[in-house]
């Protein structure tokens, strides 16, 4: 095997065969200035306010400075975008600074994204700017105080520099500022990072890595002290289960990740990547935020846990080679399905309040939904919340008042007669639905309301809401962007002093850039 190469003068962008990772240096940046860090992360690395406080902090997470035992590296991984075998792909702009073992033995890797080219980095800058780190840093800590496994985000550093950006793809590159993200993950791993070796036959490396995150990130899988084929088949179930377990996460929330490539997957079930991702507004399976995917459509929000299981078979193809049999593979992915499946049943069922979600009634009912909300536009956040608020009986007396102050006022389109009678059909199957949950499992509405009230957020990270705060932040006003960090902290709370954000999109918000549709790259 060939030595790893000097990472400071051997930085260059190539095709990096027969190693996991390689070595690189952050590239210094002239101005660091820390903008923002999270306590609650930070508390995960056993350090306090006062260390955050200190100027060594924003030297180390703008990449100026290593701490002693930091051995800062990019992976190599490969990935299928948009259902493309693309070959290498790799940490292009992402650089691990090493494992933090905290104080309860919990094992957090550090990653700046942002901090200079790497050997992955291939034609891009290997750079970020502020309005996309800004996106990262507030979405992955709304997604973890929603309950959504995900990656963390430590700190957000401005570098003082420019950075070059063809934002609209119009011909037009702009000069935005860079910055550098810190995200914490229990581990890094990808799917895209075992795709690569099989693809290219080295299967001596692809069991090495499969071993060696066993041993790291499973470790409960192990059983004797070498995994076997028996060992890697617990393992892959257990992939099938956390990315189960995270399709129905974001489909409760309504959350569209937008590039759901298998670079993009984590091995451990957490959201990763947060790119051109957004929030279901009003309820449409068929929306993607990502322009990028404009005409396939392949990963809108309705295609996710379909993709998810796409993605999970590439995977399955990739280690393959340590399995050397179909059908234990084919059984992850029916695996995956029945995982899937009662996930998003218990959800939905939570989402409505019910104790139970049976199969013959509820199915039905939750369909209808659907497509009532579909149809009229429904601001799906604000129909959830406005649902639990009303009591079942209410809700059969004056189905037609609450429509009017409830619902309706919460469509993008002024339903029709049709629609309109159909959404007060449902509310009234609802309601009785609701009713029998009470005479029959002695079912309050007090736990209706908890139940549907911990399940379906009141407040999300709206799109328009983060552009908002951005162009704010772009200014040099945090101010925005603090208050958002403060609001999605509880998202499940009342939080009256924050009404303002339970509301519908603005109109003006509709077409804007940034507001509704983000490209790829950013
Ligand atoms: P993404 O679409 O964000 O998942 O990125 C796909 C690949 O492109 C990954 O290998 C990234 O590391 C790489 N990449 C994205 N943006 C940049 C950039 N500005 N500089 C270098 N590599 C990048
Ligand atoms: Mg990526
Ligand atoms: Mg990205």
């Amino acid at each position: 095997r060939e030595l790893p190469a000097d990472p400071v003068v051997e930085n260059y962008r190539r095709q990096v065969t027969g190693a996991v990772y390689s070595r690189v240096t952050p590239t210094p940046v002239s101005a660091p200035q820390l903008i923002m860090a999270a306590q609650d992360v930070a508390d995960l690395l056993d350090l306090g306010a006062d260390i955050l406080a200190q100027p060594e902090f924003t030297q180390v997470f703008a990449g100026n400075s290593l701490l002693p035992g930091m051995e800062p590296h990019a992976c190599c991984y490969g990935g299928h975008q948009f259902g493309n075998w693309a070959g290498q792909l790799g940490d292009g702009r992402a650089i691990n600074l090493g494992e933090v073992i905290n104080q309860r033995g919990e094992h957090w890797t550090l990653q700046l994204k942002g901090a200079g080219p790497t050997p992955y980095s291939r034609t891009a800058d290997g750079l970020a700017v502020l309005r996309s780190s800004l996106r990262e840093f507030l979405c992955s800590e709304a997604m973890h105080h929603l309950g959504v496994p995900t990656t963390r985000a430590l700190s957000l550093v401005t570098t003082g520099e420019l950075v070059r950006r063809d934002m609209f793809y119009d011909g037009n590159p702009q000069w935005e500022p860079g910055a550098i993200v810190c995200r914490v993950a229990p581990g890094f791993t990808r799917f895209g990072n075992f795709e690569i070796f099989s693809a290219r036959g080295d299967i001596d490396l692809l069991r090495q890595l499969v071993d060696f995150t066993i041993r790291a990130d499973f470790p409960a899988l192990l059983e004797g002290n070498t995994p076997d084929k028996h060992t890697y088949l617990r393992w892959y179930q257990d992939v099938c289960k956390r990315t189960a377990q995270l399709m129905a996460h974001w489909m409760r929330v309504g959350f569209v990740h937008g590039v759901m490539n298998t670079d993009n997957m984590s091995i451990l079930g957490l959201t990763i990547d947060y790119g051109p991702y957004g929030w279901l507004e009003g309820y449409d399976p068929d929306w993607t935020p990502n322009t990028t995917d404009a005409q396939g459509r392949r990963y809108r929000y309705g295609n996710q846990p379909r993709v998810a299981l796409w993605n999970l078979a590439q995977l399955a193809n990739a280690i393959y080679p340590l399995i050397n049999e179909v059908e234990p593979l084919q059984a992850g992915l029916e695996y995956f399905r029945a995982q899937y499946e009662a996930c998003s049943q218990q959800d939905m069922a939570a989402k409505l309040g019910l104790s139970q979600f049976r199969q013959e009634t509820d199915q039905p009912l939750v369909e209808s939904l659907l497509a009532v909300l579909q149809s009229t536009e429904m601001d799906m956040t604000i129909f959830y919340r406005r649902l639990a608020s009303i009591a079942s009986v209410d809700l059969l007396d004056a189905s037609n008042e609450y429509l009017l102050t409830h619902f309706l006022p919460a469509c993008y389109q002024t339903p029709d007669a049709t629609q309109v009678a159909m959404l007060r059909q449902w509310l009234m199957d609802y309601a009785r639905r609701i009713q029998q949950d009470v005479v029959m499992n002695g079912w309050t509405e007090v736990q209706r309301c908890a139940l549907m009230n911990r399940t379906n957020p009141k407040y999300v990270l709206r799109n328009y809401m983060a552009q908002q705060a951005i162009d704010k932040a772009t200014q040099g006003d945090y101010n925005e962007v603090q208050q958002l960090l403060t609001l999605l902290r509880n998202p499940y709370d009342e939080q009256p002093e924050f009404d303002r954000y339970f509301a519908k999109r603005p109109e003006w918000a509709r077409h804007k850039a940034g507001c509704s549709m983000l490209s790829c790259s950013s």
